[in-house]
């Protein structure tokens, strides 16, 4: 009998593991199996530059079907996974139709499906009403964290004619740690180029007390918001937004009055976590760092956002994850030992940092040695142009 691997959610995570397994694995040796609740396989990072684009935006430069990115030996399910049960090994999936299945039965509503290892690789989502006042003030805020929100925002720059921006990280751990700063970096861009920048007031609000997570990647940042007359301020803890008086307050007790506000919602693990008790409060997996099996399961794992693990959050984490899980399946399958140089995550992470004006800085570390971010020129902002292109072709089919 095949061995059932069924991977949960068709992100980066989740799409390159489905391949290579698929690859490398014969169908004697696995079934493999892919859940996801959109049949949609989002690219966000294309979300940063929307606000900015007065071009039209082409759907296909953020999204795909899933499965034009799979391949063919992986079996598609488009459902919402609503449970998961570790001890039986079975899953329950609502509306769940398998599109390869599809033969005029009207397709399952609820269905229970077993497995012989998990993968859950479901993401993070947006939790706004974890801040006071962030849905009843819905519409006074803006973000660049969902398709929709990131269009939004390209409609009010448009009509912005000059005021206060407040750009804000409303809850850590978030999406992509340098997004904040980049789109602060291109708004001053955006604004210099409007003839806008000297009637604004852009102020940078972040949680920590320095302007990024990383102490290496903050001390290049500080200095660059600063020559482009950006304020920061520190030890900002969001906690409640009043949309009528256009302020967002801090645990802290302070005041930050905005024009427009862009704030990154705080963010959480999905639903389907919470629902079958398996996170932390915030609905993060227990996570092992190396081996990425959930603790205390077993024949259990999960990669990319919807892990605890002490890394960016970040489609270049889930990647390589991702590719070190699938050795360790691979090995495992075949009852051989898992080579601890392709089978073991040591914390890998390789993200660019866009700095404005056609430059960026890139950023490679892993558990052990943080980033030492190289001075931004546009070579490095050229390679995120083309990793962005060459996304679509190469990495979730686990090519590289
Ligand atoms: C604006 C922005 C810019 C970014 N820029 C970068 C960047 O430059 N570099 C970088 O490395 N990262 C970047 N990121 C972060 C990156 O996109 C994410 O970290 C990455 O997508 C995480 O991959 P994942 O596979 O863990 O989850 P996701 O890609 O979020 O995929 C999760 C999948 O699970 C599915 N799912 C969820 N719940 C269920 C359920 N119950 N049942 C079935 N399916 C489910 C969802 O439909 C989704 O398809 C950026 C993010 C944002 C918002």
């Amino acid at each position: 009998m095949p061995r059932r691997i069924v991977i949960l959610g068709g992100g980066v995570g989740g799409t390159i593991l489905a391949n290579v397994l698929a690859r490398r694995l014969t169908a004697d040796e696995a079934e493999v199996t892919l859940i996801d609740s959109s049949g949609a396989h989002v690219y966000m990072p294309a979300w940063l530059y929307i606000p900015f684009s007065d071009q039209p935006v082409s759907q296909r430069h953020f999204e795909r079907p899933v499965r034009s990115l799979l391949n063919h030996r992986v079996k598609l399910i488009v459902g919402e996974v609503t449970r998961i049960d570790p001890r039986q090994r079975e899953l329950t999936v609502r509306h769940g139709v398998n599109r390869d299945d599809i033969r005029g039965t009207g397709g399952a509503t609820n269905a229970t499906y077993s497995y012989d290892d998990l993968v859950v690789a479901t993401g993070a989502r947006l939790a706004p009403q974890d801040l006071t006042g962030m849905c009843e003030s819905a519409g006074d805020y803006h973000e660049f964290y969902s398709q929709r929100g990131a269009f939004a925002l390209r409609q009010a720059l448009q009509s912005f004619t000059g005021g206060r921006i407040v750009v804000a990280v409303g809850g850590i751990p978030y999406l992509c740690p340098p997004a904040p700063l980049e789109f602060t970096f291109l708004l001053d861009e955006w604004l210099r180029q409007r003839r806008l920048r000297s009637k604004t007031e852009v102020e940078y609000l972040f949680p920590l007390p320095r302007v990024f997570p990383i102490e290496s990647v903050a001390e290049v940042a500080a200095p660059l918001l600063e020559q482009r007359g950006v304020k920061s301020r520190l030890f900002f803890n969001a906690d409640e937004l009043d949309g009528e008086r256009h302020v967002l307050r801090s645990l802290e007790g302070e005041d930050a009055s905005y024009d427009l506000l862009v704030l990154i919602p705080p963010h959480r693990g999905a639903q389907v976590i919470e629902a079958s008790e398996l996170g932390d409060a915030q609905g993060w997996l227990a996570t092992d760092r190396h081996t990425l099996a959930v603790k205390g399961y077993e024949h259990l794992y999960a990669l990319g956002d919807a892990t605890d693990l002490p890394v960016s959050k970040s489609g270049s984490a889930a990647h390589f994850e991702a590719k070190a899980l699938a050795a360790r399946l691979v090995a495992l399958i075949r009852g051989e030992e898992p080579d601890p140089a392709h089978a073991s995550y040591d914390g890998e992470v390789m993200c660019f940092l866009e700095t404005g004006e056609g430059r960026a800085t890139q950023l490679v570390f892993d558990y052990e040695h943080p980033p030492r971010p190289p001075h931004p020129s546009r070579y490095y902002h050229m390679e995120k142009q083309l990793f962005n292109r060459a996304y679509w072709r190469i990495v979730p089919q686990g090519l590289v």
